[in-house]
């Protein structure tokens, strides 16, 4: 379909037509267009825009992966269809890799998600293998499965469009979680230590900028930047923004 570029929706509907695509070809699931509507509402309510409270989830953010020992990129298939580049880009500049762990799984999709982001950099994919899979306990769908060498040995995890099981686990087992998350009454958003209330179409090269601002930074300033950051502030004011969008429209 063609999308006239000055469409108020222009981006959002060029979106749709991503995921669209992606689901014909077997990369997106049929679930992840109502996922992706349901983060179009809550975008809706934030103006469509980055927000400063997004902004400063952002710097904490960065400020986490650098300090990560082995930080690890989670994609499923609406990052993947939206935003593949972004992620390859700020694995490399982390130096990390990207795990696909889905919510839908079936291997072939796995396989679909893993062979598009091979075609962009095949060195920052951590391809699946049989032997080094693993179940993390707690999680009642497929995501509990994970790679070792992935998200099982990492101590830091950027976990975009989460459910909130996987994200409670993944905090329980000590790692630390970034999610990006547009709704933030989800309990994702609520149980993650950084969460970014922003399309991730907007905040990944936000993340990748300020990566690259913050990466010559002493470690005591990084942790500077994380001991002075409030997630449940950030969420607070993500929720009054909200409010007050409500509120001018009455
Ligand atoms: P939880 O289990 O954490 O309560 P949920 O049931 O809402 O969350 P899912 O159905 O897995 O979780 O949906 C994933 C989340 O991704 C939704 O909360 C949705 O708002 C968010 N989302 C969808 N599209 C985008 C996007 N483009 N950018 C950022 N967030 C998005």
């Amino acid at each position: 379909m063609k999308i006239d570029p000055k469409h108020p929706r222009a981006l959002s509907l060029q979106n749709r037509e991503k995921l669209v695509w992606g689901v014909k070809n077997g990369i997106t699931s049929p679930a992840g267009l109502i996922a992706f509507g349901r983060g179009e509402a809550f975008d809706y309510l934030l103006s469509e825009r980055t927000q400063p409270f997004a902004k400063k989830a952002i710097r904490a953010a960065a400020a986490y992966l650098l300090l990560a020992k082995k930080p690890i990129l989670s994609i499923n298939g609406n990052s993947a269809i939206l935003c593949a580049n972004e992620f390859i880009r700020i694995a490399k500049l982390l130096n990390c890799r990207i795990e696909v762990n889905l919510f839908h799984y079936s291997q072939s999709r796995v396989k679909k998600i893993e062979s598009l982001l091979k075609s962009l950099d095949p060195e920052r994919v951590l391809i699946s293998k049989k032997e080094e899979k693993i179940i993390l306990p707690e999680i009642a769908s497929k995501r509990a499965i994970v790679m070792r060498e992935g998200i099982g040995n990492s101590d830091c995890v950027l976990v975009p469009l989460e459910d909130g099981d996987r994200c409670q686990a993944l905090v329980k087992m000590q790692k630390k979680v970034i999610a990006i998350d547009l709704n933030p009454l989800s309990r994702t958003a609520k149980y993650a230590q950084v969460t970014i209330v922003d399309n991730i179409c907007r905040c990944l090269p936000l993340l990748f900028r300020e990566i690259k601002d913050l990466k010559n930074k002493d470690k005591r300033f990084l942790e500077e930047i994380i001991n002075s950051y409030d997630n449940n502030k950030i969420i607070n004011e993500a929720l009054r923004a909200i409010c007050a969008k409500l509120d001018d429209t009455l």
